[in-house]
């Protein structure tokens, strides 16, 4: 006889508060079915806890389709908090389907005395501000964004990512493939190695990648600090936890 569960959790995935919250749902709710879903971006992904499945959906029709398709309960937008695309098409398609859908998403970061932050609203923007700055900068927004910085011809960039990136890229650039967390002593010596005038980042929060900001404020450099899309238009927490009585109040959880 095939076991059927009380309650089928979509996890948007890409994130390490997305593997966290598979893994407590999993041991927590062991009749639940849980299915974490990953872009495919990274070559080689940490893998959840629980079901895992790859790839795009096909926009927000493919979504509406795969959330009757799988009989899903509940989405959990656990995206990181750029993957703009990826949340609006889930808000998308929770309303056409009414599947009820959480957005769990960590704080953006807060300037500390001491940080010479200047805030923008986009990448096109964060490169236009570097333009006038120091001439070597550390780009730690993600390897799909660099085309941004393509133009910028007098400087020279660190770029730090998990992948090797691909091109548009600056043409002066050296690659450090690495993932985090990262520690602050190893992100001073990193500065300091590579000789930084600034540090361009985007507002992604949380502790994971936070120690690059320790590291400036204690070297006195500029950060460039992309400000995030604003947030989907759903119900929204911050603590992985608080998933949990969110599922619970939901009226197709029995349990
Ligand atoms: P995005 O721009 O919002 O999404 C682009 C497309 O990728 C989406 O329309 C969707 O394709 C697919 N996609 C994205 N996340 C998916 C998921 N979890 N499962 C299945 N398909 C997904 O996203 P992104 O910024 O490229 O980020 C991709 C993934 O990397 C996300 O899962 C995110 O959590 C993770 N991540 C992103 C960043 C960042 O800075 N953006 C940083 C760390 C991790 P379809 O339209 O075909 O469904």
């Amino acid at each position: 006889m095939v076991a059927v569960a009380d309650l089928t959790v979509l996890l948007l995935g890409g994130t390490g508060e997305a593997r966290r919250l598979a893994a407590l749902l999993v041991r927590d709710r062991p009749r639940w079915r849980v299915v974490t879903s990953l872009a495919g971006r990274v070559a080689d992904p940490a893998l959840p806890e629980g079901e895992v499945r790859i790839g795009g959906f096909g926009g927000p029709a493919g979504l509406v389709d795969w959330l009757r398709r799988e009989r899903v309960d509940a989405v959990l937008d656990v995206t990181h908090p750029f993957a703009a695309t990826m949340s609006a098409s889930a808000v998308s398609a929770c309303a056409e389907t009414g599947v009820p859908l959480l957005v769990v998403r960590r704080p953006g970061w807060t300037a500390q005395p001491g940080d010479a932050w200047r805030r923008v609203p986009s990448l096109a923007a964060a490169a236009e501000t570097v333009a006038g700055m120091g001439e070597r900068v550390f780009l730690t927004t993600g390897r799909q964004s660099l085309a941004a910085f393509a133009d910028l011809d007098r400087h020279w960039f660190l770029v730090r990512s998990v992948d090797h990136p691909e091109p548009p890229l600056p043409r002066r650039l050296t690659v450090v493939l690495d993932r985090g967390p990262f520690t602050v002593d190893g992100e001073l010596a990193l500065l300091r190695r590579y000789g930084i005038d600034v540090l361009v980042t985007k507002d992604s929060g949380g502790t994971m990648t936070a120690a690059k900001l320790d590291a400036a404020r204690r070297l006195g450099l500029p950060v460039v600090m992309v400000d995030r899309p604003s947030a989907p238009p759903s119900d929204q927490v911050t603590r992985i936890e608080d998933a949990l009585p969110w599922l619970a109040a939901h009226p197709s959880s029995s349990i």
